[in-house]
């Protein structure tokens, strides 16, 4: 997929990502350029893959999620919306129990780019006090709702947050309306997966649900096996740095 190709993709996303408040209309719109679309570029030799889960914990969906996964043995990082934390801490302790790892996905998904300093602040803090409640330490991880982040932003909620912004390189479409049907969201995932591939799917999502099993089996019978982010980041860090021209491992963003 070209640079450009997988740009407009992430652009699509950020236009359908549904905001549960509106813009702050004293903020400029971010010119194309101005936004800062990290991918995320991921290398390892091993047959390895994040699976990542956005927007949850969903009082139904998720623990049907983590009962597949435990089947599976996978492991998978979940992007947390703090409200949703709130209101089902028990879901987020069992995700952290059986072995997934938690991200900061903001307290009730606005983008970044729309809101001032001082709101992101609170977003991502009211977030990391929430999880800290749950699981007893604190997030290492954030994706920005609808991948949409400013360099400057990310690089101030690094130095205050000690974030590191996890973005993805696969895409299951998962979000689209209307729903895709779950074969649909399995093929995506299986035509455009790749060793180190950071794949992003919904826990709020039904039909995202019913692909997983067939998304896992088909992955095992290939010989992938399913990792945390910060597993895979440590895979990468410990693989040899590829060479020039190696489309595959290079940056995407
Ligand atoms: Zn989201």
């Amino acid at each position: 997929m070209s640079s450009l190709r997988q740009w407009l993709c992430l652009a699509l996303a950020t236009a359908f990502q549904i905001s549960s408040a509106p813009p702050d209309q004293s903020t400029p719109t971010p010119t194309a350029a101005e936004l800062r679309f990290k991918f995320t570029p991921v290398h390892t030799e091993r047959r390895c893959v994040a699976l990542t889960f956005d927007d949850g914990p969903d009082p139904a969906l998720t623990p049907r999620l983590l009962d597949i996964l435990a089947a599976h043995r996978a492991k998978a990082t979940f992007f947390v919306v703090g409200s949703n934390v709130e209101k089902y801490p028990q879901i987020v302790a069992r995700e952290q129990r059986e072995g997934h790892e938690i991200g900061n996905h903001t307290w009730w998904h606005p983008r970044l780019v729309d809101l001032a300093d001082n709101d992101v602040r609170e977003q991502l803090a009211k977030t990391d006090t929430a999880i800290r409640g749950v699981v007893g330490s604190r997030p290492k991880l954030m994706r920005p709702p609808g991948g949409a982040v400013f360099a400057r932003q990310e690089n101030w909620i690094r130095a205050e947050f000690g974030y590191a912004t996890i973005l993805w390189d696969v895409d299951s479409f998962d979000w689209v309306r209307p729903p895709p049907a779950p074969e649909a969201v399995c093929e995506r995932i299986l035509n455009n997966v790749h060793p180190g591939a950071i794949i992003l799917c919904h826990d709020t999502r039904p039909g995202t649900i019913e692909a997983v099993p067939a998304v896992l089996s088909q992955l095992e019978a290939k010989h992938f096996e399913f990792v945390t982010v910060p597993e895979l980041l440590r895979l990468a860090a410990a693989s040899p740095t590829p060479a020039p021209g190696d489309t595959k491992a290079k940056s995407k963003s």
